[in-house]
């Protein structure tokens, strides 16, 4: 009784994305970006300043790789006329290149070029339902705490056809997280070749994107790209639900790619 009463008092607490946009998912501090861009000639960036090396100053300009920024915020505290955070949860991306902030000018062809082949592969996913096998390849276990999160009534990912499943044989698309450890390549590549075609494989978080603070090292990967073809990166140290929802929805085309 008490489960009916608190249910009719608190009435639909799930999100309403990606049918309207979600003012919490909106307001998620997701990145950080350099405010200064392609002026950062003569800009004096400390190169220890970031944890990871994510903060370039290339050929004059300044550039931050999402993949590679574990979001601790150490850049905008001590350089705050540099860097400064974006909120948002559209984060994911289907270009490894894209990630980089601000983007390469060849960049957008490329994710055109990455669009139209993955869109081709994943027609038939349209209209039916997606099954999801996730591996953790070397997590820290952050990003499986958002991934189940995408279980919870507030993102309650199956009133959108998208389930989890315990085998790669059941699988449409695997969510890969962690840093691609040295012992989970041969599980990861036995897994991959388990899944039927068409499969989608995502990044999640960026570990699975650029190995984060631990690589490169003896004992892993610069990232799960290293041992598969990867089709969706999303940053973020962990992404946020909202984001993996987003990853999800451009893997199987059910909305159009974002930073093009
Ligand atoms: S937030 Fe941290 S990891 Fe990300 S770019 Fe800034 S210093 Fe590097």
């Amino acid at each position: 009784m008490p489960w009916v009463l608190r249910g009719l008092r608190n009435g639909v607490v799930t999100t309403g994305y990606p049918r309207r946009s979600d003012p919490y998912a909106e307001a998620f501090p997701a990145s950080v970006r350099p405010l200064v861009v392609g002026s950062a000639n003569g800009v004096p960036v400390d190169d220890t300043l970031c944890p990871t090396g994510a903060i370039h100053n290339r050929a004059g300009a300044l550039q931050l790789d999402a993949g590679q920024c574990i979001l601790c915020g150490r850049c905008v505290r001590e350089r705050p006329d540099l860097f400064g955070w974006v909120s948002g949860s559209q984060t994911a991306r289907l270009h490894r290149q894209a990630l980089v902030v601000p983007q390469l000018p060849e960049t957008d062809e490329a994710v055109e070029l990455v669009r139209r082949q993955l869109a081709a592969r994943v027609r038939r996913m349209f209209r039916r339902s997606v099954h999801i096998r996730h591996v953790d390849a070397g997590s820290d276990g952050s990003e499986e705490w958002e991934a189940l999160a995408l279980l919870n009534p507030v993102y309650d990912v199956h009133r959108l056809g998208i389930f989890f499943t315990a085998s790669p044989r059941h699988a449409d698309v695997l969510l890969i997280t962690g840093v691609g450890s040295h012992g989970m390549a041969e599980p990861l590549r036995r897994t991959v070749e388990a899944t039927p075609r068409p499969l989608v494989v995502i990044a999640a978080g960026t570990d699975a994107v650029s190995g984060g603070l631990v690589a490169p090292s003896y004992a892993v990967a610069e990232g799960i790209g290293e041992l598969v073809d990867v089709d969706v990166w999303v940053p973020g140290s962990p992404p946020s639900p909202f984001s993996l929802l987003h990853a999800l929805l451009l893997a199987v085309g059910r909305i159009p790619p974002e930073g093009r």
